[in-house]
């Protein structure tokens, strides 16, 4: 059964996080995506817990459905679909290990009210979880592994956005270059790294260091509409141990569906003030200055998988996991009709695509073209069969700015190739 799964996302008790993330939007949106699973984000907090306490009732295999009382009638009968919960959060964890800062996000699976509270209990000694819905606890990163080993059977952690420069256990401002210096002895405990926006699969394939790691993909979503901008594709039962277990032993780990890595905000180096982007061995030849102001430059994800890699860029380790690069479907109609990826129009067309045709997955990676010309316009089937074939144009993204992609236009100074390995 192909369940496609978002494992992270953030509720509206998390900073910068849009007032609509509730576990009624979770759900409406995640029929809209297509996605069978989605993470709750934030179950540390206290009154998201409560709120997912009321609002969830067990399925009796790990995992949540929303109670019928909060159905609501806004979802298109063509994308009506079940969705799963599993109860997720996310821990910031900074301290001081070898004399510097760390700075390190790690995702937390549970799989019951249960061990979600007894772990929450413990984070309550240590730090403050009402604040934010990703709690910042003064916290090493493998202590935070070790309490929840201690605390919850069957839960997993997972180093979250494993590349991004400032809050990641491979970040060049404040990680580590490897999971063996993060979690010594733990490690072994570790199945898989998330690898952001900013990376994909083939970037990490550089790194034989992870072959035996499981390469997860989530959007990070802050409001509904970026669910599922990346996610994971599972072939296994609907349950809490059949998605750990795939991610445990890659059997029935489908593959990720991934953003061109050049769309994340750090894919490339450079000094965001001062609308400076270069490539790693640019920003070596400046000495890692920005060319403008002379400040030191954010060096980005590409930099750092060069850094720690010791492989070429075209190797594929034997049993990794397939993944289809895409764009998030606003994108592209934004870019067939020449107007803003937040108006009015956009939103129309996206609702009448997906009323036809059914969720926005199902159009990007499997709808036939003739359909989606019919329902949209040829220009759209265009933008989708350049994004299945992996032909567009993307200025990569750097020191937190996105990445600018165009379908039809040159920008920036390169062409990507994306990748279209078939599930
Ligand atoms: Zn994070
Ligand atoms: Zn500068």
């Amino acid at each position: 059964m192909r369940l496609i799964a978002d494992l992270h996302l953030h509720s509206r008790y998390s900073r910068a996080t849009s007032g609509d993330m509730t576990p009624e939007a979770i759900w409406r949106w995640a029929q809209l995506k297509g996605i069978s699973i989605a993470g709750t984000g934030d179950f540390t907090h206290p009154k998201w817990f409560r709120e997912l306490h009321d609002k969830l009732a067990p399925m009796g295999n790990g995992l949540y459905r929303l109670k019928k009382e909060y159905f609501s009638d806004n979802v298109p009968a063509s994308c009506l679909a079940d969705v799963s919960f599993m109860l997720t959060a996310e821990i910031s964890c900074i301290y001081s290990k070898q004399g510097r800062t760390r700075k390190i996000h790690c995702l937390v699976f549970v799989p019951d009210f249960a061990g979600a509270a007894k772990f929450s209990k413990e984070l309550a000694r240590i730090g403050n979880l009402n604040s934010d819905g990703r709690p910042i606890l003064g916290l090493d990163a493998k202590e935070l592994l070790r309490i929840m080993l201690d605390v919850v059977p069957g839960a997993m952690l997972v180093p979250a956005h494993a590349w991004t420069p400032h809050f990641s256990v491979f970040g060049a401002a404040s990680g580590f270059d490897s999971l063996e210096e993060c979690f010594e002895e733990l490690t072994p405990n570790i199945h898989a790294i998330e690898t952001g926006l900013s990376s994909d699969p083939a970037m990490n394939w550089r790194l034989s260091a992870l072959d035996k790691i499981t390469l997860i993909s989530n959007s990070d979503a802050h409001s509904p509409a970026k669910m599922g901008r990346e996610a994971n594709v599972f072939d296994t039962d609907p349950s809490y141990n059949a998605i750990l277990d795939a991610i445990r032993t890659r059997k029935g780990f489908a593959g990720t569906i991934e953003f061109f890595p050049e769309e994340g905000k750090y894919h490339y180096d450079g000094h965001r003030d001062c609308g400076v982007s270069l490539t790693p061995q640019e920003t070596r030849k400046h000495d890692y200055l920005c060319p403008m102001c002379g400040k030191k430059v954010t060096v980005g994800v590409m930099h750092r998988v060069d850094l720690l890699a010791d492989r070429n860029a075209d190797s594929r380790p034997d049993g990794a996991a397939p993944y289809k690069s895409i764009i998030p479907l606003p994108e592209l109609i934004s870019e067939t009709i020449g107007v803003g990826v937040n108006s009015k129009a956009v939103d129309n067309m996206y609702q009448s695509l997906l009323g036809r045709l059914g969720n926005e997955f199902s159009i990007l990676l499997d709808r036939p073209l003739e359909e989606i010309e019919a329902a949209g316009s040829a220009r759209l089937r265009e933008a989708i069969a350049r994004v299945r074939s992996g032909k567009v144009n993307i200025a990569p993204g750097f020191d937190g700015e996105f990445g600018k992609v165009r379908i039809f236009e040159e920008v920036g100074r390169q062409q990507v190739k994306g990748q279209t390995l078939m599930f």
